[in-house]
């Protein structure tokens, strides 16, 4: 088997990022397999080649190893073939809607802030436009049927979605030629042979637009394994903006082991938040204990909420 670890380097780590990174990575440990860091720098703007050497950096850091490693700057190649597969079987349309354009005409939005697309699909035949417009192509979309789809996630169980309804017409690439997530994700899981696919539960939703594609583009489609999030007190998952669960002060304040000690305890695998190497919770790993629930750290203090350390203050 072979799973991975697919980091934006659009900012440092934070914790968060930190526990998709070790239980992805104890999955694949705990099953004798292959793990794979990619480097998701599709959107060229704001990744950073120093965020990318600090992502290697932290993970070294942390004791956290890999046997592959690509970067998706570098493949932009593959990319292009797999598209032309799709254009080939008449799957995508270029769509000419700005974002507002959508925002105004229709609204369906899932509660991850996605938008969902459908109506512009016929209107924005490319035969008609070519004849008498020359507005920008702002996207190329995929045409998705209207369909349920159900799928098991191996953590969060059986989900079924609407491709139509819930998911919309998605973007392939962007009218400046920048290539979505949504498409290099099943691209890369595809062609580097991803088995199992270890992430945030903020990612879900995205599986049945990943399995349809990997089926139109005749893949078999990884196992999807979601996981809660890492939130602060406010209930809000913690991102890249929020400083204060950065691996900059993580490394700054604490050990390495007391880092793994402390999300090994939140996944469920020790009774306390001792610390404890990457490598000694390998035996211990397994997907049963891991909770559902998003898990809350408080503000600077990276300890469970109501658990006393000696490093607790
Ligand atoms: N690059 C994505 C992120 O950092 C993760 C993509 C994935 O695991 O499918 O959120």
């Amino acid at each position: 088997m072979k799973g991975r670890f697919a980091p934006s380097p659009t900012g440092r780590m934070h914790l968060g990022n930190v526990y998709s990174a070790l239980l992805a990575w104890l999955s694949v440990r705990s099953q004798a397999g292959q793990f794979v860091l990619r480097i998701e720098d599709i959107d060229q703007q704001r990744s950073k080649k120093t965020y990318a050497e600090l992502i290697e950096n932290d993970l070294h850091w942390l004791g956290l190893d890999w046997d592959e490693k690509y970067v998706q700057s570098e493949r932009f190649h593959l990319y292009e073939e797999q598209l032309h597969k799709l254009e080939a079987g008449g799957h995508t349309y270029p769509c000419y809607c700005t974002r507002a354009d959508i925002m105004a005409t229709q609204a369906p939005h899932e509660s991850d802030g996605r938008v969902v697309h459908t109506e512009c699909q016929r209107l924005n035949d490319f035969r008609l436009h070519r004849l008498n417009d020359n507005r920008t192509i702002r996207s190329t979309r995929l045409v998705v049927p209207n369909k349920d789809v159900t799928f098991t996630d191996m953590h969060y169980g059986e989900q079924s979605v609407n491709l139509e309804r819930q998911c919309g017409d998605f973007i392939v690439r962007r009218g400046d030629g920048a290539w979505a997530y949504q498409f290099a994700v099943v691209v890369d899981d595809a062609l580097m042979g991803i088995t199992e696919v270890v992430r945030g539960r903020d990612l879900l939703l995205s599986v049945p637009q990943q399995q349809y594609l990997h089926g139109l583009l005749g893949f078999t489609p990884p196992s999807f394994c979601h996981l809660p999030l890492l939130c602060n007190e406010s209930g809000q998952r913690l991102s890249k903006r929020d400083k204060s669960l950065d691996m900059e002060y993580i490394r700054s304040t604490f050990a390495p082991e007391e880092v793994i000690g402390i999300l090994a305890f939140h996944a469920g695998l020790t009774e306390s938040p001792e610390a404890i190497k990457a490598k000694d919770l390998i035996p211990l790993f397994s997907w049963d204990k891991v909770p559902y629930d998003n898990i809350v750290v408080c503000g600077s203090c990276i300890f469970p909420k109501g658990i006393v350390s000696h490093r607790n203050k």
